[in-house]
């Protein structure tokens, strides 16, 4: 155990400390096995113009389906990925595949579509995710305009000037920033326009409030003014009902994605559900 503890170094693993052990253990096995074997594979969730109710774009979300047919979900074993450090090598490979997928969907002449890759602080923190990030840019050929990746509130937590510089480098290859799960952190507004990030996700919780309690529509109508201040877009996550909807597109809200629209999909169904709900 000490030694495990040892390996994970400065890995942040919070997330998984309640689980079990030899649990982490067996998933940290079963989990490699799953990156040789290719039982992980990723799927994508459209993103909404709420004006136009088109589609703009997709984040890539990763999935382990294991040999019996079970699905785990990333909550589940995306904490063990980080703490063996997995998730370097996983998290390389989703944000090749999701680049080339989005170069595959240019060439069927959806141009002006968007890719948003989630990234976890682990990764980020890895010396080397700049080079990676280039080389995955050049190797695939994708417009860096077009991808985004996601980092949660909480990375921008630590080192703040660390931070600043690396997205800032980030920047300049010319892909943009996402802050996901917007408002379940507790980052100062200060801190947050020195980040420089593009576009604000608001957290699923803050759109189920929406419909169901005042505080929680403030919240929302908050981040949606605080984006259009600090000249952000903004993505509504999570959007299950009409009702949601609408009072998002009221509060002046860009952008949605959510089951009311679409679940996340195989590369295969994308093209078609996209051609079909006039992304082209
Ligand atoms: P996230 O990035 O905040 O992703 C949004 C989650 O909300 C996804 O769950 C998505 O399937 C789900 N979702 C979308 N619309 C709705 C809706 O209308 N209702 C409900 N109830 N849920 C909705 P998922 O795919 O299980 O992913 C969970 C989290 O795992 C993600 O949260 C993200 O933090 C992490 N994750 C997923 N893929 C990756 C990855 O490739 N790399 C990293 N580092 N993290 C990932
Ligand atoms: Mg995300
Ligand atoms: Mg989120
Ligand atoms: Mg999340």
């Amino acid at each position: 155990r000490a030694k495990l503890m040892q390996r994970a170094g400065h890995l942040f693993f919070t997330r998984s400390m309640g689980v079990d052990i030899r649990e982490r253990v067996r998933m940290m096995r079963a989990l490699r096995t799953a990156l040789d074997e290719k039982e992980l594979f990723v799927v994508y969730q459209p993103q909404i113009d709420l004006v136009t109710r088109r589609p703009v774009g997709a984040e890539a979300l990763l999935r382990w389906k294991t040999k019996d047919g079970t699905f785990i979900p990333p909550d589940r074993f995306i904490p063990i990925a980080e703490f063996s450090g997995l998730i370097i090598e996983i998290g390389e490979q989703v944000l090749r595949l999701a680049c080339q997928e989005l170069v595959r969907l240019q060439s069927l002449g959806f141009s002006e579509f968007t890719m948003s890759v989630n990234v976890s602080q682990v990764q980020f923190r890895h010396p080397r995710f700049l080079d990676m990030l280039r080389e995955v840019l050049r190797e695939t050929g994708v417009p860096a305009a077009r991808i985004e990746l996601e980092i949660t509130e909480s990375i921008a937590m630590e080192e703040p000037d660390v931070l600043i510089e690396l997205l800032r480098q980030i920047k300049q290859t010319g892909v943009s920033i996402a802050i996901d799960d917007f408002g379940t952190g507790f980052s100062s507004l200060s801190y947050l326009q020195r980040l420089q990030a593009d576009r604000l996700k608001i957290d699923r919780l803050f759109v189920t409030e929406i419909t169901s309690s005042t505080r929680g529509s403030s919240i929302a109508e908050m981040v949606i003014q605080l984006g259009r201040n600090l000249g952000m877009s903004v993505v509504a996550e999570g959007v299950e009902d009409e009702r949601q909807a609408s009072i998002l597109q009221a509060l002046g809200c860009p952008l949605a994605q959510g089951y009311l629209f679409a679940r996340p999909m195989t590369v295969d169904q994308l093209t078609s559900w996209l051609t079909d709900n006039g992304a082209r």
